[in-house]
Formats: structure tokens, sequence, C-alpha cells
């Protein structure tokens, strides 16, 4: 293997007494060239040994440590590092194992670990699941025997974790030591470190208990000794200080959990008094937390001031005089370059006050959530990327505010200039700024959100025009991309497969979708979306205003990393970018063929958007240039045109208070794109697993004529929001589970149809899978849709 890229620079900083320490948090964990991510997959394919995959992981950690080093950050986290996730991490060292994974005392084998995240059996199946995830890369990893851990976002990242799972009188155990080991291997390098633990509380309330009325805070007093032997061994083996995140402090906490923290952090005070806790919450504002956090016994408080500015004042006046005070300063879950003089002004009254022995500067969050390192992005235009900063060039941000805020401003003076001057031109840039967006969007009227008739009047309308049967059937818009498929879009990419040569390939393959699609009987057919990469990186690459990255990796799951777009400026639609497409499919056909396109919620959330715009905007400029292409579909003929917002649940803010206010603009902004057509123009959406419970209302708001949803696995419970609300518009309940190989038999898929009919009415219901079929192989998707086509025609004639 190469050697780990480290990406730095600059010379050594020499740190010293009176200067300003730098804390980074975290760091990303796969490597510059996504090393991680190939030393996994080479032992889960057997092809390597687990020697290797710990060789691997350790240089990436010595990688890591010395860049760190080299750059002059003052406190580098150990145990920041994770094979998979750190939850899973945390569940390991506590012995939190369902029995399931038949662990039963000893040291916890890396298998095991790994059936946690990923199940244990099939493990050839597991990997062709996971070898492209979910259509959208944001899926869930399934697998047979024992399943894999369930898996669920981490607060409002993209990144998932396992969750991990309590029984009724679970025990918990110190099974692994992970913290302290890496500690001793830092230690042994020569680095000095501040290990990483995930809290106690945020740890419980990441869980999930498997009775249903059993607490997960309630084992509090059983997990906390586990917790304090491995603070006893770090502290045994040197550790001044312990970084513990406790993000659920900057979300709405009731009585008993903040009594939960008390008891933890007391617990930790008394059972070892001269250890030094930096209580680190990240992703928003302690807001009514914020007097429990300053009254814990902690030597130290981080502050995410980049989500809440406005708590620093507060915090700074009541924090007590000896309490060290983490400043969160350059944005972790974003990748624009701070502006260091601004930040400098606000800050430097604050040191001066408390004094440099009583802050740290630090960004917001863990780095865990931009990817690694601009210098490796050569293809970038020169202008974008010069706002730019990744979790290396935040680090040397950082060192230089440092430096700065330690009586070094002379010395980092030139850094200060341009930091300013880039913000300055940013500003300014006219790839930014188009006026013709602006005057377009204040020119939006409500009219243009709303369908010129009721669902009722246009369902009629649709009927007429389209004459289709009941329990229609259709799929979500995506079939298998086959390895012939993918390489030719690398080989294209890389300039060797010409574009006449590439389209003639996606052509042969929508065509071969069509006529099988004609062939097993389905109702509404789709092109296949061959052309696609991605849901969102295709349409981000056609609209103006977004960057793509080459080596812009961040961790997802496991060893499923995403490529964010970059959405740096004003967004329009230069071209259609769907229709040609479309039009070519519905040419093969008389069967209506659906337009397909990826909403303007979802192309937000899983973007890295401006932070000189409120996301909102953003999101109506999205929907703008998209309603674009919903009329241009259309105009070209399009009778059915599928709006996807796989997102929309993902994008809810922390704190119940703001979810009002997201779920307006978000619902506005898909009426916006959606509105625009005729009433007897059908619009569907599509929405993977969510807790539609909580955003039914919205969803209903959003009067899409048809709605497709992932329901499967929930045996259509989840369809019981659906129901309950008494939600009037068309709905396809996900009847197979895609993200398994498996190929579900008529009579199942009849079951679950039977289900949806008793609660909703059949001339509501379509049919069709849980999600886009995407990863999946032509001889799993075959059999599996012409059963769901058998299971629609039972339907059709029963009694
Ligand atoms: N149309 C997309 C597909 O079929 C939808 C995927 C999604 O929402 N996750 O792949
Ligand atoms: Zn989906």
């Amino acid at each position: 293997m190469p050697p780990i890229l480290i990406g730095v620079s600059r010379m050594t900083f020499a740190y010293s007494a009176g200067t300003v320490p730098v804390s980074t948090l975290g760091t990303p964990r796969i490597g510059p060239r996504r090393e991680l991510k190939s030393a996994l997959e080479s032992y889960w394919s057997g092809t390597t040994d687990a020697a290797a995959l710990q060789d691997t992981a350790a240089r990436l950690r010595a990688a890591n440590w010395a860049r760190q080093k080299a750059l002059g950050i003052a406190n580098i986290p150990s145990n920041d590092f994770s094979l998979y996730d750190h939850v899973l991490d945390t569940a390991v060292m506590v012995g939190a194992i369902p029995a399931a994974y038949g662990w039963s005392g000893g040291p916890v084998p890396l298998d095991t670990y790994f059936a946690m995240a990923r199940g244990s059996q099939g493990a050839a199946q597991a990997e062709a699941a996971q070898a492209e995830g979910c259509a959208h890369g944001h899926a869930h990893p399934h697998a047979h025997g024992v399943p894999a851990l369930e898996m669920t976002k981490w607060f409002d990242t993209n990144y998932h974790y396992m969750v991990p799972e309590f029984a009724r009188g679970q025990r918990f155990v110190l099974a692994a030591t992970k913290p302290v080991e890496e500690y001793r291997e830092a230690k042994a390098l020569g680095y000095e470190t501040r290990p990483v633990l995930l809290g106690p509380v945020s740890f419980l309330r990441l869980g999930k208990a498997k009775e249903e009325r059993l607490d997960p805070l309630s084992l509090l007093g059983e997990l906390l000794p586990v917790y304090v032997e491995v603070l006893r061994r770090l502290c045994a083996s040197g550790a001044a200080w312990v970084q513990i995140d406790e993000p659920c402090l900057v979300t709405d906490l009731d009585a008993p959990a903040r009594a939960a923290l008390r008891e933890a952090y007391g617990f930790f005070a008394h059972a070892l008094p001269r250890l030094k806790i930096m209580l680190t919450p990240y992703f928003g504002g302690l807001g009514a937390n914020l007097d429990t956090a300053l009254a814990l016994p902690v030597a130290g408080l981080h502050l995410d001031l980049v989500r809440a500015p406005e708590q620093l004042r507060e915090v700074a006046a009541k924090a007590r005089a000896g309490l060290v005070l983490s400043l969160g300063i350059v944005d972790g879950r974003n990748v624009w370059r701070a502006n260091l003089p601004e930040l400098l002004d606000t800050l430097e009254p604050l040191v001066r006050r408390r004094g440099t022995d009583h802050v740290e500067i630090a960004p917001s969050c863990s780095l865990l959530h931009v990817p690694i390192d601009l210098a490796q992005e050569t293809g970038l235009d020169p202008e974008v990327k010069s706002w730019l900063a990744f979790a290396v060039q935040k680090m040397e941000e950082l060192v230089t505010l440092g430096t700065a805020l330690s009586g070094g401003r002379d010395v980092v003076l030139d850094k200060l200039l341009q930091s300013g001057a880039a913000a300055r031109a940013r500003k300014a840039s006219p790839k930014v700024h188009n006026g013709a967006v602006a005057a377009r969007l204040a020119a939006v009227t409500p009219e243009m959100a709303r369908r010129a008739s009721p669902f009722d009047t246009r369902a009629g309308r649709q009927r007429a025009r389209l004459g289709l049967p009941l329990f229609p059937t259709t799929t979500i818009g995506s079939f298998p991309q086959t390895r012939e498929v993918r390489q030719a879009r690398a080989a294209h990419g890389r300039g060797e497969l010409s574009a006449v040569a590439y389209e003639a390939l996606l052509k042969q393959e929508a065509t071969r979708a069509i006529r099988w699609q004609e062939e097993i009987g389905l109702d509404v057919l789709v092109h296949g979306e061959f052309e696609r990469n991605d849901m969102v990186q295709y349409f981000g690459e056609q609209l103006s205003g977004f960057a793509f990255t080459r080596h812009g990796w961040v961790q997802s799951y496991g060893s499923r990393y995403v490529r964010p777009p970059i959405l740096f400026g004003d967004v329009s639609r230069p071209a259609p970018m769907t229709v040609e497409w479309w039009r070519f499919a519905q040419s093969l056909t008389d069967r209506p063929v659906k337009g397909m396109l990826t909403g303007p919620v979802t192309i937000l959330n899983w973007s890295f958007v401006r932070d000189d715009l409120p996301r909102s905007t953003a999101c109506r400029q999205i929907a703008l240039a998209i309603r674009d292409e919903v009329t241009n579909l259309e105009a070209a003929g399009a009778a059915m045109i599928q709006i996807d917002e796989a997102a929309i649940r993902e994008g809810l803010p922390l704190r119940r208070a703001d979810w009002e206010a997201y779920l307006g603009w978000a619902v506005e902004s898909f009426r916006l794109c959606a509105s625009g057509v005729r009433d007897e123009t059908q619009i569907h959406t599509h929405m993977c697993y969510s807790e539609f419970n909580d955003i039914i209302a919205a969803i209903a708001a959003m009067d899409a004529d048809v709605i497709s949803i992932e329901t499967s696995r929930s045996k259509m419970e989840l369809l019981d929001a659906f129901v309950d609300y008494r939600y009037p518009n068309e709905i396809g309940p996900g009847v197979y589970d895609i993200h398994a190989p498996r190929v579900p038999p008529v009579a199942e898929m009849v079951d679950l149809l039977e289900k949806a009919v008793r609660r909703l009415a059949p001339a509501q219901l379509w049919v069709n899978p849980d999600c886009g079929l995407k990863t999946r192989q032509w001889d799993e998707v075959r059999p599996a849709l012409v059963n769901m086509v058998a299971a629609a025609h039972r339907l059709r004639e029963r009694p």
C-alpha cells in the first residue's frame, strides 16, 4: 500500500504556554484515498486477513496524528477512529452485544463486531447488497442469518450509526478497551492525545430498548461503572483530559434526561476527581439545557458557535471562572473557508477576559463530516476552490487563529489577509450571484405553489386521461445498474469511451427495460435511470451553482462514503436535464412512462449548502429550476412526473420548535416545483423509509397526486400514519423489500396489499416495490416484479 498522504505543507508550529490551544474534536477516519474502504472490503471478501486490516487502520491513525501534530494542533484526539462506527464501538466497549451475536464474554472477536454492523451470514449476498448501497447511498444494510443492528441517522447529519439494543435486565461489562489501546498506541508513537468517548447519556438515548416499556436511561446506573473503569484506565495510562461527547445536550431534554446528565457527571467527578473532562455537545445551541450543562462538574465545556453563536454571550456571563470553554467557531459541518479576521474580532475580547488558559478553539463539531483535504482537488474551478476549506484546511485555519489570539497576529498576518480577501471575493463573485435568479424568486406568487384544481378534480381528469386499472403497477424509477453500465460510465468519465458509444449503451439498456416492463405487464413504466450515477449528483451536474469534488468523500455509514455536491451559487437550469431520456423511452411504448426527477429538498439535504443564504432560499431556487424541468416534461407529453423527495424527513431540525418552519418551506418548495402543470398531469413523489407520523401533515400538504413509500418491512404499519390522518391522495405502499436479494412470493405481497386495502380505499392504492432497484441484479428483480404484477391481478380479481 502506498504511504498515506498527510497533506501538510507547513512547518511545525511550536505550542507553548500562553497560547490558545487548538482542538479538532475528531477527524475523518476514511483516509485521503479511501484506504479504509479498500481495507474493509478486501477483508470482508476474504482477500486479506484481520492483520492487514488492523495494519491499515493503525497507519491511518498514525497519519492522522502526525498531520495534526505537524499542523500545531494542541488537543489531538484519540479513539476518534473507528473501523465502522463509533456508536457501535461504544456498544461493544460496554458489552451491549445482543445475545443473537453469540458473544459470551472475553475479547470481542472482529467478526462479532462486523456481524453487528452488517449481519453475519450470507456474506456474499450482503456484499452484493452493499456494493452500491441504496439508490441514493444512504441505505440500510441487510444481511441474512443474524441481521445487523438497525441503523439510523446521527442527529441531523448524513452519517448513520448502528443503533445499540438494550434488553430488560441488561448488564454492561467492560468488553473492549479500544479507547485505552488507541491512547497508548498514540503515546507509543510520541503523541499525547485527548481520548474521545461518546457520553453515557447520549449513548443510552441513541439506543433502543427491545422491550416496549424499558427506558434506556433507566440503565444508566448499570452503565456508569463501566465508563468509570475505562476512564480509570485512561488516567492510569497518563491521560489528563478526556473529551466526552454529549450531543444530546442540543436536543429537547426532559427533566429525567437532565437528571441523568447530573448523575453521570457527578459520578465521574466523584470516582475520578483528578480527571479533566471536556464535555462536548455539538450540532446546535444548548438552549434550555444551558444551565444544566454549566452546572455539571466538568473541567471544560465545548460550544457549537457556528450553529448557535448567540449562546456565547450567556455562557460567558454564567460560566464559572475555572471552566475551560472550547469555542467551536470553524464550521465542522460545511466546506466553507472561515473569515478569520471576523472571527478574531469576536474572539479576542473573550480570550482577553477569560485568559488563554481557559479557552480553546475548535471546529463546531468533529471534522468527521467534511472531506479530508482540499489540496487533492485539482479539477475544481480555482475561484470556487479558493472559497473552500476541508478538514486539513480547517485545522490550518484554527491554528492560524490560535496563533493570532496568542499574540502572534504578525506571524500570521498574510494568512489573515488572504482569508478576509477570499471572503470578500466570494461575497462579490458573479459566480455566486445571478440577478435573474433573484428576480425570479422575488416574482414567485402563492398561486405558483398551488395546483389549478383540488385533488378530486385532478384525479378525475387523470383517470380519464390515463385509463389505468385498479391497483396500477409501477416501479420507483431505477433498474439494475449492471457492472457493464457502471464500467461504461467510468470509462466515459475517463475519456476512454466516446459519448456516442456510452449513449448507445444506455439507450440499449433503456430499450431492454421498456420491452421487459411491457412483457411482464407493468402499467406505468420508467426508463430505468441508467444514465444516472446518483439521484442528486445527476441533477447537480446539470444545474448551475453546483460544484463537484473528485476526492471529497465523507462517511455515510461503515464503508459507504458519499461525495456531496457543493452548492456555491444561485441555482438555475441552463437546459433540460431529463426530457430527451423520457422522450426516447416513451417513443418505444404506448404505455405511460413516468418522467423522473429529484426534488429540491432532497437535493438540498444531500449537498453542502451555502452559508451566505438561508437554506429556505437555496431550496426555492432549486425548486424553480426543477419546476422548469417539470414543465418541459409536460410539454413533451409526459402524463406522469415523479419528483422524489427521499430526504424530507431527514432534514428535520433537532429541536421540535424548529420543525414547523422547516416543513413550511420544504413543502412550499416541493409545491413550487410541482404545481406548474395542468390537472391532467399526474405528479408522483417517493419517500424512503421514514417516521411518517412526524411529517404526515406536511406530506399531505405537498399534495402530490400519488406518493410511493417504503413500507414492506414494517408490514404496512407505516401506513397507519396515512390512515389515521385520512390521507386523501393516492398511495403506493411498497410491497417488497428491495434492500434484500430475496424474491417475495405472490402470496406475501397479496397479504400486504390486503392489509393496505383494509386501511385505505382500493381506488387510492398503487402497487410498487419499496424503492428504486438500482442496486439489485436483474435475475432478482425479474421474478420479484413478475410476482408483484401477479399480486396486483389477484387483488383486481377479488370479489
Ligand atoms: N427514483 C429513484 C430510484 O428509483 C428513487 C430513489 C430513492 O428515493 N431513494 O432510484
Ligand atoms: Zn426510496
